[in-house]
């Protein structure tokens, strides 16, 4: 099983590869692309959300925590006393305590998070977070998407590349479990990611301008024309 430090790398270089001829042929900005390659990024540790001791974890809730406490303060926090700004951070951090306890009593590692229905969901989820709240245009939602998803892809094929005993050329027991299209044992769970990615898909923008795009021949060859230099 790779490490934390590993996925991050790959993460970073597997995504900036191919963020850079995006960029180059002028079909996104320079903002744009920084966005992109963030998502990958984040996509190449968060399979790893569901180690209860792993980095990935710490991140991914410690952000979340963030992220409710600003809400909060957001929403809550105007006119306030100073001791009562206080109950609300502590509050907030309180809730993503809570839910982290939560999470880590529902999932084991390497369960439906390691798989490709995870990434569909990951994807989707972050097509609809850019488009609603960084209203993004709807190519650039999806674009998002597809690096959140690329990002997953490279830490489950570099978690299979690590089962894979090279010098004594044998699997070990760890092999498969990264990459899956679902978890076939434990239907509960696919089934649980299954109905978000259908509402998130629901809730997603237009699909076609990407479509229209991706599905032209004409942009591989000036993808690969300004690849070069
Ligand atoms: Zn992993």
């Amino acid at each position: 099983m790779a490490n934390f430090k590993q996925h991050l790398t790959a993460g970073f270089i597997g995504n900036g590869v191919l963020v850079a001829p995006i960029v180059a042929t002028g079909y996104i900005t320079t903002s744009q692309a920084t966005l992109l390659w963030f998502c990958g990024s984040i996509g190449s540790i968060i399979p790893d959300v569901d180690s209860d001791t792993g980095t990935a974890q710490d991140i991914l809730f410690t952000a979340l925590a963030f992220l409710i406490i600003y809400t909060l303060i957001e929403n809550f926090g105007l006119n306030r006393s100073g001791l009562e700004i206080i109950g609300l951070i502590l509050a907030g951090y309180g809730t993503g305590f809570f839910l982290r306890n939560i999470f880590q009593k529902y999932t084991v590692h390497r369960g439906i998070f390691h798989s490709v229905l995870a990434a569909i969901f990951f994807g989707l989820l972050t097509v609809v977070i850019t488009w609603y709240i960084h209203q993004v245009p709807p190519m650039i939602a999806w674009l998002s998407g597809t690096f959140m998803m690329i990002g997953v892809f490279i830490h489950l094929i570099l978690d299979e590349i690590y089962s894979v005993d090279f010098m004594n050329a044998e699997l070990k027991r760890s092999f498969g479990t990264a990459f899956k299209l679902f978890t076939y044992k434990d239907w509960k769970s696919s089934l649980a990611m299954l109905v978000p990615c259908l509402i998130l898909w629901w809730l997603a923008p237009s699909l076609n301008g990407f479509i229209r795009l991706w599905g032209d021949s004409y942009t591989y060859t000036q993808l690969l024309h300004h690849f070069l230099p």
